[in-house]
């Protein structure tokens, strides 16, 4: 199995890589309801191995997640998060989140997912959201 890139935060600890896409259709979100901790729902996420580049893990993870295949994306931030851990141990992640559109059909990974659907802004609002993404739907005014 791939191994996440890794890195140091500023003040010297332990740091992974992740990915996210925000993938919109139609005024709706993308979203999985994850069956692996940190619960809640949340985008199509990851992260990126070593040797891979934002873009090369953003494909795999969405294709991997979602069944479907990214068209157009747009890099919406980045920036390191201390308080976002992993089930491999580790508190900070330096994160890459994309806009993106997607095309393709939706299938659900067997690995790691209770469901996978398209929730409007209405919707969103009333789901428990993985924290990291509870964020990054109010950093865009989403929610
Ligand atoms: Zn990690």
């Amino acid at each position: 199995m791939a191994k996440p890139k890794e890195g140091k935060t500023n003040s010297g600890e332990q740091m992974h890589y992740s990915v996210g896409a925000l993938i919109e259709k139609d005024g709706k979100y993308l979203l999985i309801d994850r069956a692996v901790a940190p619960l809640g729902f949340a985008g199509v996420a990851g992260h990126i191995d070593k040797g891979e580049d934002a873009l090369e893990a953003l494909k795999r993870e969405v294709g991997e997640e979602s069944g479907l295949q990214i068209n157009n994306c747009e890099q919406l931030f980045k920036e390191e998060i201390d308080w976002n851990w992993c089930s491999k141990g580790v508190s900070s992640h330096y994160w890459h989140l994309f806009k993106c559109d997607a095309s393709g059909e939706l299938q659900r990974s067997e690995r790691g997912t209770k469901s996978i659907g398209w929730y409007s802004e209405d919707e969103i609002k009333k789901l428990k959201l993985e924290p990291v993404w509870e964020y990054w739907f109010k950093k865009l005014k989403i929610i």
